[in-house]
């Protein structure tokens, strides 16, 4: 059976390292989201399909739940020292990815070849692809004014009501991307936060014609457990944007696309428009993300 995960970061890269024990990774396509990403220091970061490469690879930091475990930050020190750039932290092992994926962007190689080489590098199976080769960035409309991503979820920390989200650039599904979703068996959206992970990859030209002419079922894990996001700004973007944090709202978010919703058994039995599919969705180690994983598939029978 052959899948593709739609995906954000942390809670996206969670889930994809339990699908890749439930499949063969070689059946796995996961598309990244790069509305996230963005130059620091120079250096051309790719938050989300950093975090996917780093939980693949099992070199993700559990604790911190971002970035590299067995990390150290002299680097940044030394930034901080001189007075640079360093609002965004990256650590020591982390800028050597950062290294070389910009070189091989300023030589011309795509986002695509280079996020593959050094997926390879790492030895990760699954394969994993950019939503797009070309540059795309989400802006945050809010009460304050209008922000690019990071600065308002890392600089501002997340905490201005979210008006609406944007994403800028004119771009193309990268290699593979609609060849993964027309070669699917099942397509899953991983429990990433929609507005800000999910939909970038949607105004991806072509992603969103592509589900849309799906033959095969599509399946949405949420990422509220009981109403709450585990992390991050998604339920009070839900509240103000969709009108609630029910499973409901989660579905809304992606209406005419999914076929089924795997919540939490902690959230509300409200009705839903699509089939729900209940289990415990909090994944807090591998096992946990392997049985939600296998949750989702079975939702796709
Ligand atoms: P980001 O790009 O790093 O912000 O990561 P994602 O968008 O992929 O993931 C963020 C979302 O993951 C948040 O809305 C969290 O609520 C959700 N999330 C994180 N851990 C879990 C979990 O264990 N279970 C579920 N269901 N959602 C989770
Ligand atoms: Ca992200």
């Amino acid at each position: 059976m052959k899948v593709a995960l739609l995906s954000g970061g942390v809670g996206g890269a969670r889930f994809a390292r339990g699908l890749v024990e439930v499949l063969p990774a070689c059946d796995v396509t996961v598309i990244g989201n790069v509305g996230d990403d963005l130059e620091v220091l120079g250096l051309a970061v790719s938050p989300d399909l950093d975090s996917l490469v780093y939980a693949l690879a099992g070199l993700n930091d559990e604790q911190r739940g971002w970035g590299r475990a067995d990390e150290s930050w002299r680097a940044l020190e030394t930034v901080t020292a001189l007075g640079g750039e360093d609002w965004f932290r990256l650590g020591d092992r982390d800028l050597g990815l950062h290294l070389v994926r910009t070189q091989a962007l300023r030589a011309g190689e795509p986002l695509s070849a280079v996020t593959a080489r050094i997926a390879a590098a790492l030895g990760i199976e699954a394969r994993l692809l950019p939503a797009t080769d070309d540059r795309q960035r989400t802006w945050i409309d809010t009460p304050a004014g209008s922000f690019p991503f990071q600065e308002w979820f890392v600089a501002r920390g997340h905490r201005d009501e979210v008006d609406a989200v944007r994403f800028e650039g004119e771009t193309a599904a990268a290699p593979g991307v609609l060849e993964a979703l027309a070669a699917a068996d099942a397509i899953l959206i991983a429990p990433s936060n929609p507005y800000v992970s999910i939909w970038p990859i949607l105004a991806v030209g072509g992603i969103r014609a592509g589900l849309e002419a799906r033959r095969v079922p599509c399946v949405a894990v949420s990422p509220l457990v009981g109403g709450r996001a585990v992390k991050g700004p998604a339920d009070r973007m839900l509240a103000r944007m969709a009108g609630g944090t029910e499973p409901a709202h989660v579905a809304s978010c992606y209406a005419g696309l999914i076929d089924a919703l795997v919540v939490d058994e902690s959230d509300p039995t409200t009705e839903l428009a699509v089939r729900r599919v209940v289990t415990r969705t909090l994944m807090t180690d591998l096992a946990s993300s392997r049985r939600l994983a296998e949750t989702a598939l079975g939702a796709v029978a």
